[in-house]
């Protein structure tokens, strides 16, 4: 299976050429109640730990095959993300490196963290590469933090995850954005108000990221007692946030889900060594609807769903409906 997968359609970069630089078993220092691999299952609290990971040289392998068949001038962005957290792998900074080299500066590199690993200055050394981070930060206190990312054994607590975050905002140069998941639960939990939001607000005008993408798991693949929130949930949180961060003088961009959509763009492709494979690589790291994959290959949505057909027929992907929509996804997931 290869490291680089989809172009995948995001909400927040638009078309988005991921690379695996863990590949399954889903590994990972927090097991979060919405995570769309599924439960952890390696649950490795540091890199020093991780024994087989992707090497530098198996993702320029696979990069130069896609340079070869993708026009990168249809692509928005490259993120690395995939089966896990990415900074488990020590080899993230000299990756970045390659992938600089080989595709030039003109695309961005983005990095989707969970920002636990932030407290190490080699973590933070490889992080600094990248021209976009994507911080994930979910909760303003610690009970919240425990109920929705589940971190593993002895992991930072939430004080030090947000001191480490502002320590990484002071030395990089890129774009910092923080990631939160707005949720409830079937338990009465949520972070959509209360005191749980207010400590959420007053942490991240504390951090002043670039950008806020204030976001909801709406795709499959979570605990079933977590339920995304709705758009006018999100819109009524964007407006706290505003109000908050006016207040205070600060400034943060941010984007909603469901107002702010990068997705409906077709990537240009010159040539498909598989199809097939390319939705199963795509897959197998994050549940997708139809249209999104023949956006993202370049293909008819006919010729796509005459695919999934057969996938669906061999028993290789499932149906899900996730909040009135379909979505694909790998049977053999990163679990
Ligand atoms: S959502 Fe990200 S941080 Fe949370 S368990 Fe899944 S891979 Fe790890």
């Amino acid at each position: 299976m290869s490291t680089v997968y989809g172009p995948v359609p995001s909400w927040r970069f638009g078309r988005s050429l991921g690379i695996d630089v863990i590949m399954g078993p889903k590994m990972c220092t927090f097991n979060c109640i919405y995570c769309q691999l599924g439960k952890t299952v390696v649950k490795i609290p540091d890199p020093g730990e991780v024994k087989n990971y992707v090497s530098v040289e198996a993702v320029e392998k696979h990069l130069k095959r896609y340079v070869n068949e993708v026009d990168l001038s249809s692509i928005d962005v490259i993120t690395f993300s995939g089966s896990g957290e990415p900074t488990l792998n020590p080899n993230l900074g000299k990756t970045v490196d390659r992938v600089k080299r080989l595709i030039g500066e003109e695309t961005p590199i983005v990095l989707l963290t969970n920002s636990s690993l932030f407290y190490k200055d080699k973590v933070r050394e490889n992080v600094s590469k990248f021209d976009v981070v994507v911080a994930k930060f979910d909760a303003g206190d610690e009970k919240a933090y425990r109920t929705i990312n589940r971190p593993i054994g002895e992991m930072s607590n939430l004080e030090n995850i947000k001191e480490s975050i502002k320590k990484l905002k002071r030395e990089m140069s890129g774009k910092l954005m923080i990631q939160t998941m707005f949720l409830h639960t079937t338990f009465g939990f949520t972070n959509c108000d209360g005191d749980t939001l207010k400590n959420l607000i007053n942490t991240l005008i504390d951090i002043e990221p670039d950008v806020i993408q204030i976001d909801t798991p709406y795709r499959p693949g979570g605990e079933k007692f977590v339920k995304p929130a709705s758009v006018d949930e999100l819109k009524t949180i964007a407006r706290k946030f505003e109000e908050y961060f006016e207040k205070e003088g600060r400034r943060s961009d941010l984007w909603v889900f469901g107002v702010h959509d990068m997705r409906g763009r077709k990537v240009s492709w010159t040539k498909h060594a598989s199809i097939p494979d390319e939705i199963m690589g795509l897959l197998k790291r994050r549940p997708c609807r139809a249209v999104d994959m023949a956006d993202s290959l370049g293909i008819s949505y006919k010729e796509t769903l005459e695919n999934l057909r057969e996938l669906l027929g061999r028993g290789l992907i499932v149906e899900k409906t996730s909040n009135g929509e379909k979505y694909y996804q790998s049977f053999i997931r990163c679990v």
